[in-house]
């Protein structure tokens, strides 16, 4: 495994065929770690699980987080989200739970200690059955990681820090935590980012590196735009030093869906550049 330094940049990547072709391109970034993401079309096997094993000792390769993403998931806007993302949507709960623990069980066989996924828009109301079924779901899934020996992370965005720390104490679970994303806090008009990781710090256990712009007032229901890594109105230099202020360590991974595949390297080398020289 390479040497981690204190806020050490990565990248989040989808995971590909060629696990090994995947992490080479990722290391031309100048990263050693990253988060691996699964969409719903990765057949999870133990070939699959082998050859992510050799990639990742070849290429001397650290995954600090296993991410699953779930067919039929869609980020058109908070809507559209409300209705397709996560664990919300009843009609594909129980295959998204049977799923989430194969993808755990994948990423345990890869010795990686954090999962994490967006869990969707949690109801307000407490005894909402939305509410019970997926803060269950949630119990479920976190004493399933914890059977591995692994966090299970909330990926923060869609609610307000204050709604997020509740639902955290109403799921009471030690190894649940917080992946934080700046932009997403920005993009779901959920509040002013650096506020928001101030007040839920003490469980983040790791960030993304990601920037954007708020919604349109006047397009109710929109969300907001990414922008490329520091044009966007998270304040990346000012998110850094908030991190280093209240001595967050763990991982800062780039994530970015602002460029098409022709660029898409050259975006991501820009950003890690970018965090290195401010971390
Ligand atoms: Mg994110």
């Amino acid at each position: 495994m390479p040497t981690l330094k204190d806020r050490e940049v990565g990248i989040f990547f989808w995971a590909e065929p060629d696990a090994q072709a995947a992490l080479k391109a990722v290391k031309q970034c100048g990263v050693v770690s990253g988060q691996l993401a699964i969409d719903g079309t990765v057949v999870l096997n133990e070939a699959t699980a082998q050859a992510w094993r050799e990639a990742l000792a070849a290429e001397d390769f650290h995954v600090c987080t296993v991410f699953a993403a779930y067919t039929g998931e869609d980020y058109a806007d908070i809507p559209t989200v409300e209705r397709t993302v996560g664990f919300i949507p009843r009609d594909t709960r129980a295959e998204r739970e049977v799923r989430t623990k194969e993808v755990i069980e994948f990423a345990a066989s890869l010795g990686v200690k954090s999962f994490g996924c967006h869990v969707g828009y949690i109801p307000h109301d407490k005894s909402h059955p939305d509410f019970v079924g997926v803060r269950d779901m949630v119990r479920r899934i976190a004493d399933f990681a914890a059977t591995h020996g692994m966090t299970y992370c909330l990926e923060t965005g869609q609610e307000p820090a204050d709604q997020l720390l509740e639902f955290f104490k109403d799921v009471d679970r030690p190894n649940v935590k917080i992946n934080f994303d700046p932009a997403n806090m920005i993009l779901y008009g959920s509040g002013e980012p650096i506020a928001a990781f101030r007040l839920l710090r003490e469980h983040v256990i790791s960030v993304h590196g990601k920037d954007g712009d708020w919604p349109d007032k006047s397009k109710p229901g929109s969300l907001g735009c990414e922008r490329l890594l520091g044009e966007g109105s998270v304040d990346i230099p000012k998110f850094m030093a908030a991190l280093k202020e209240t001595g967050y360590t763990g991982p800062i991974c780039v994530e970015s869906g602002v460029h098409g595949e022709a660029n898409r390297w050259e975006v991501l080398s820009r950003a890690v550049g970018i965090l290195n020289s401010l971390r």
